[in-house]
């Protein structure tokens, strides 16, 4: 049994490839019957014959968030990056929820960046130009 993925020979009770740590089973690149680096989109091993079982289709995330939340979070509560906390964008939120809270003591204008900021990055999220979260996920809607 060889790692999908690596070609790496794996021990076919093995969980994960010990070379790249993809799942036993998963990747398209080598055959997992003999290890045979595969052209693209082949279905059977040129080298052995075994066929190659289609990739899984990808299911729809379980975590999606949800665009209209994002949006109106980020128009409403922009000021303290409450959007980006919810995307998991968390540094740019940070900046955000500084500007929003301590930037008040350089005379009111950290406020007005960020909510400014929050209200174009909600804006731009409800007319998709922004459209995944932190870790690529597509928003829903
Ligand atoms: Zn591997
Ligand atoms: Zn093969």
């Amino acid at each position: 049994m060889y790692c999908k993925n690596c070609g790496a020979q794996i021990d076919p009770g093995a969980a994960v490839c010990v070379k790249c740590g993809y799942k036993n089973g998963d990747g398209n690149r080598f055959c997992h019957h003999c290890g045979q680096e595969l052209t693209e989109g082949a279905k059977v091993c040129l080298q052995c014959g075994f066929a190659q079982e289609p990739a899984q289709p990808t299911a729809a995330p379980a975590d999606q968030k949800s665009k209209i939340a994002a949006g109106l979070l980020g128009i409403f509560l922009g000021v303290w990056g409450v959007h980006n906390f919810y995307l998991g964008y968390t540094k740019k939120a940070i900046v955000q929820v500084l500007l929003g809270t301590v930037g008040t003591v350089l005379c009111g204008v950290g406020p007005a960046v960020s909510s400014v900021w929050g209200l174009v990055e909600g804006i731009m999220i409800l007319v998709d130009k922004i459209n995944t979260d932190a870790n690529g996920t597509p928003l829903g809607e």
